[in-house]
């Protein structure tokens, strides 16, 4: 059995198997840039990388895109706020965002579509959809009418009537239905567009789907984002795929749960807000990573201090470990790229059950305990296997110890260190000890 992904759209776990071989197409939604990301927001960019990682260690060919959305009310708001052009405000807190992903360890998307640069295929899409009796204008406004697709609510598993009951329903006599949603919007403030239906902006859900389509031409194999976008998000994305293509717009639609802090949502009105800018530095960027990726990506993380010191420790102890081995088998010359294979197949079991994340955890503390006694006992064929071993899962879950090879000048050094002491020239292994110590080698 190959990898085994819980399918929101399905609510079930189902075997990955992509529509062309190979070839994986994801897509995830990405932020509205109107202000910094704070550690939630963090989730979904750490936990996307690695699923690519994880792919593509096991052979696919992946293509990751993840949009920017670059306009919305909220960039207009803060626009009009400060005085600037919503292509400041949009084009600052993207680059902000991008320095957050380098920050937790994430790349780069292989795509990455922006808003605006799709207006013409979002009003075209629109229009199609007008036509086809899918959506409907009212005086400039354009909405989507879900009673006209078969299975409005496939995703969040609800019918209309609960939904009709159960949603947020902002009052609007514009619309049919309640929950019938906006594709165009006309707007008097802000930046606007021409289009078949006047002036306006288009609507957030019209444009993932447009994006998606232009990017990929047809039903992509995973669609991603936080939990929060199931309804009407996602839920809504499906309903224009479904009306004009006729597809589901991705096979496997996959969401990771919130992160609160300390049982409560994150949210700028509560002032209980993280924002990633303000971690102190790249390794506490890694130490947050690592503290998303070995929670069960489904559920809710409590992030509180604790949790972050208990990730804290484990990482310094995986980052001891690994720099005396790295330094060590240096020291001694040995290169060799052998892996401990059952190690590895047990990674990818684990990995495979709809990343089964506590299990790999559980491996790593086994192999790092394994490490220190084979580096005691000089095992040296065995240390290697198994440190290649562990410095691979890491890599595949990218989580930098930032550890580097030493350079001539301190290999010399530690050399040195190493000779004084077998010879019992105490006196000067502690003057190499005290330099090794100062260049954070020892
Ligand atoms: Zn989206």
């Amino acid at each position: 059995m190959g990898l085994v992904i819980y399918n929101s759209l399905s609510n079930k776990l189902e075997e990955f198997k992509p529509i062309n071989g190979n070839k994986v197409n994801m897509y995830v939604c990405g932020p509205t840039v109107y202000n910094y990301i704070h550690i939630g927001n963090a989730r979904p960019v750490i936990f996307y990388d690695m699923m690519k990682r994880y792919l593509e260690f096991l052979g696919y060919d992946v293509t990751y895109a993840s949009n920017i959305t670059d306009v919305d009310d909220k960039i207009i708001n803060k626009a009009i706020e400060t005085g600037k052009t919503e292509k400041e405000i949009a084009t600052f807190y993207e680059n902000a965002y991008f320095d957050a992903v380098k920050k937790v360890g994430s790349n780069k998307p292989d795509l990455i579509p922006h808003a605006t640069d799709y207006i013409n295929e979002m009003t075209s899409f629109i229009d199609e959809l007008v036509k086809n009796g899918n959506a409907y204008n009212v005086d400039g406004d354009v909405f989507f009418r879900v009673n006209s697709v078969k299975d409005y609510g496939v995703l969040s598993n609800q019918v209309s009537e609960d939904l009709e009951s159960g949603a947020r329903i902002s009052v609007n006599d514009k619309k049919e239905n309640p929950l019938d949603f906006s594709l165009w919007k006309k707007t008097d403030v802000g930046i606007k567009w021409n289009s078949p239906f006047g002036e306006g902006r288009p609507g957030w859900h019209t444009e993932c789907v447009v994006m998606n389509h232009r990017l990929f031409g047809n039903e992509i194999d995973i669609h991603g984002g936080g939990m929060d976008l199931k309804f009407p998000h996602h839920e809504n994305e499906i309903a224009q795929s479904e009306a004009l293509y006729h597809n589901h717009l991705a096979k496997y639609w996959i969401h990771v749960g919130r992160l609160d802090l300390q049982g409560e949502k994150m949210s700028k009105s509560l002032g209980n807000v993280i924002y990633v800018k303000d971690l102190a530095s790249k390794v506490e960027g890694m130490i947050l990573r690592s503290l998303i990726l070995f929670s069960p990506y489904r559920s809710i993380i409590s992030y509180s201090d604790d949790l972050f010191n208990q990730y804290k420790k484990e990482y310094e102890k995986w980052q001891r470990t690994y720099k005396q081995v790295l330094y060590d088998l240096q020291y001694k010359g040995i290169k060799s790229d052998a892996l401990s294979d059952k190690d590895i197949e047990a990674f990818k079991e684990y990995m495979n059950q709809d990343f089964n994340v506590q299990n790999v955890l559980t491996l790593i503390s086994g192999l790092i305990k394994e490490i220190n006694t084979l580096l005691r006992s000089k095992d040296y064929d065995n240390l290697v296997s198994k440190f290649n071993t562990f410095k691979k899962i890491m890599d595949v879950l990218g989580i930098d110890l930032f550890v580097n090879p030493m350079s001539d000048e301190e290999l010399e050094i530690y050399t040195n260190w190493n000779k004084a002491r077998e010879n019992k020239d105490f006196e000067n292994a502690d003057k190499y000890r005290n330099m090794l110590v100062d260049r954070k080698i020892l």
